[in-house]
């Protein structure tokens, strides 16, 4: 199964997003729909099912070490990133305790699959894939506050409408750890 670590962006906030997205961007490459939006903490890659079990439990212990208490992000910057072309809004900075946490999935990750961990964590929300020129800035600045409480392991599947992202387990912030 493919695998990766990811903050929930919820519903209603997502919609918020799509809406200033329509509004104050023009169409740029392929968007993601809005049920997609998400901040990935740690990609996985192709991970045997028979793995999922010992995966949770390393990412058990870790978690009541090194969860980082509940914490808000204010989504309030917009970025370009030529090479994949990819257009997203994030935050202008974050806690360490979340790049922390980041570093510490994608190690667990690197231990039960094969996928190279990468060096640098941008905390972002992919908006448009395969973006091919730097868009405009936006007339209105992004200024959204996402408030997290909790990191999820998704299962990303490729459907015949686009990939779709599936919860496995879920494990609260600030509380140690809390099997979905
Ligand atoms: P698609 O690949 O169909 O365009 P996607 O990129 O959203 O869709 P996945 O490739 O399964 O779906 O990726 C799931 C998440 O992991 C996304 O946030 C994606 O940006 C991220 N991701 C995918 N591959 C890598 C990688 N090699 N390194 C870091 N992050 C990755
Ligand atoms: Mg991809």
């Amino acid at each position: 199964m493919r695998l990766f670590f990811a903050l929930d962006i919820p519903g209603p906030l997502a919609l918020d997003i799509a809406t200033w997205r329509e509004q104050q961007l023009p169409l740029l490459g392929r968007p993601v729909p809005a049920a997609n939006f998400h901040i990935t903490l740690a990609f996985l890659g192709e991970i045997p099912d028979s793995r999922l079990d010992a995966l949770c439990q390393d990412v058990d212990a870790a978690a009541e070490k090194l969860a980082p208490a509940a914490f808000e992000l204010q989504l309030d910057q917009v970025g370009y990133w030529p090479r994949p072309g990819i257009y997203w809004l994030g935050p202008a900075s974050w806690p360490d305790s979340l790049e922390h946490l980041a570093r510490k999935l994608g190690g667990i990750g690197a231990i039960h699959g094969h996928e190279k961990r990468r060096e640098h964590f941008q905390a972002h929300v992919t908006l448009f894939r395969g973006c091919e020129a730097a868009p405009p800035a936006p007339a209105l600045a992004p200024d959204f506050r996402l408030s997290c409480s909790e990191f999820l392991l998704m299962e990303s599947r490729q459907g015949k409408r686009g990939v779709s992202y599936h919860p496995v387990a879920g494990w609260e912030l600030g509380t140690g750890f809390n099997p979905a």
